[in-house]
């Protein structure tokens, strides 16, 4: 049997007729860039989440540097954010001119909020939360450490669409919450795509004038804003995607019980769930010491298994210039030693999940 990672195909073909019958809606309406299926989309989306505002940008990162900006964070000034995270979420920060300041992640592999304050300084700004893989991160202790320095807070939501801590969705708790629509994410677009949500007025006003080349009114334009528009058919197949929203998470999180309550080697670690916190399982990450054994053991067997991420930021080449090295954050470190995404997506069959649970309790490194 050849098991791929994920398999888009699968969640296109399980609401065929509804894709199909948006993307025909717009190509025959005549109007593709902010439209109608963008602002309801938006509405849409802002009601999903539970909060004010959302409005519709090109792709996540473009929601991530967007929301620095508007909160006038750059050049001089420090963000906190996890070590161990898609290097996207870094270049929000430095795209800026801002410098990340990394902090390691706890054993859920979100940011170890016992670990922020001691890296907050006088130029501290912001500190960016990544809801890694579609857990929640420990909201709670985070909301209130930025209340108590004074810290904007902003989330990266590009692997938790609808996740939930204590019940209040990822994406509310702090200034603006950066959304990815990118095919694979939990929620996916068929292209690029992107978000913020906000109950800020003022923010979601700046964020439609950044978008489109800084104006409000055409021609007249405010700030260098930047070309980053969510387009029709993305948002016309987006909304069929978060109609489904709730089946498409559940889906995914009966495949992870699955794997937890069957997935039995003494080998590898299975992801743990925070009290209190919800996971969606963008990815289902497990660890294993002896990691690139047990990759190349699954690809024999046909069974494709993704790392994320390989290199962390602070490491790869884009970030020398921060001068760290390795060594300067085992933790994180170690996460990209021994980290590995098993098949998981929407469409995945019981013989598909039988056969790589059973190829995964086979495994002796
Ligand atoms: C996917 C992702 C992004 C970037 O989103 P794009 O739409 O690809 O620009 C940012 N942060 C995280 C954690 C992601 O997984």
């Amino acid at each position: 049997m050849e098991i791929q990672t994920n398999r888009l195909d699968r969640g296109f073909y399980a609401h065929q007729r509804e894709f199909e019958e948006a993307a025909l809606r717009v190509l025959r309406s005549g109007w593709y860039i902010m439209g109608k299926e963008l602002s309801s989309f938006e509405e849409e989306f802002a009601s999903y989440i539970g909060a004010r505002y959302c409005v519709g940008l090109g792709n996540g990162l473009d929601a991530l540097w967007l929301a620095f900006r508007i909160l006038g964070i750059g050049k001089g000034d420090e963000v906190i954010v996890q070590g161990n995270t898609y290097i996207a979420s870094v270049m929000g920060i430095t795209i800026n001119g801002a410098t990340p300041v990394f902090v390691e992640p706890d054993e859920y592999f979100n940011i170890d909020a016992d670990r922020i304050e001691e890296k907050i300084t006088d130029k501290t700004k912001a500190v960016l939360v990544v809801h890694l893989y579609g857990q929640a991160s420990r909201m709670d202790k985070i909301v209130d450490i930025c209340k108590r320095h004074g810290l904007r807070l902003v989330e990266d939501c590009a692997q938790s669409h609808g996740s939930r801590f204590k019940g209040r969705v990822t994406g509310t708790f702090g200034d603006i919450g950066c959304f990815s629509f990118y095919p694979s994410k939990n929620i996916g677009a068929f292209g690029d795509g992107g978000a913020i949500v906000t109950d800020d007025e003022e923010i979601a006003k700046e964020m439609r004038i950044y978008r489109n080349y800084g104006s409000e009114k055409r021609y007249y334009n405010k700030v260098v804003g930047t070309n980053s528009r969510l387009d029709e058919i993305q948002a016309a197949l987006l909304k069929v995607r978060l109609s489904h929203a709730k089946e498409l998470n559940g889906e995914k999180q009966n495949i992870a019980e699955k794997y937890d309550k069957n997935i039995d080697n003494p080998h590898i670690i299975l992801p743990r769930v925070r009290e209190g916190a919800d996971h969606i399982y963008h990815q289902y990450v497990i660890r294993c010491r002896e990691r690139d054994k047990l990759m190349a053991y699954l690809k024999d067997r046909g069974i494709s298994t993704i790392i994320h991420y390989p290199i962390p930021p602070h490491l790869s080449q884009a970030y020398e210039y921060l001068g760290l090295k390795k060594g300067d954050l085992p933790v994180t470190e170690a996460c990209a030693d021994e980290v590995l995404s098993i098949p998981m997506f929407n469409g995945m069959t019981a013989e598909e999940t039988d056969y790589t649970i059973e190829v995964i309790n086979g495994f002796r490194p």
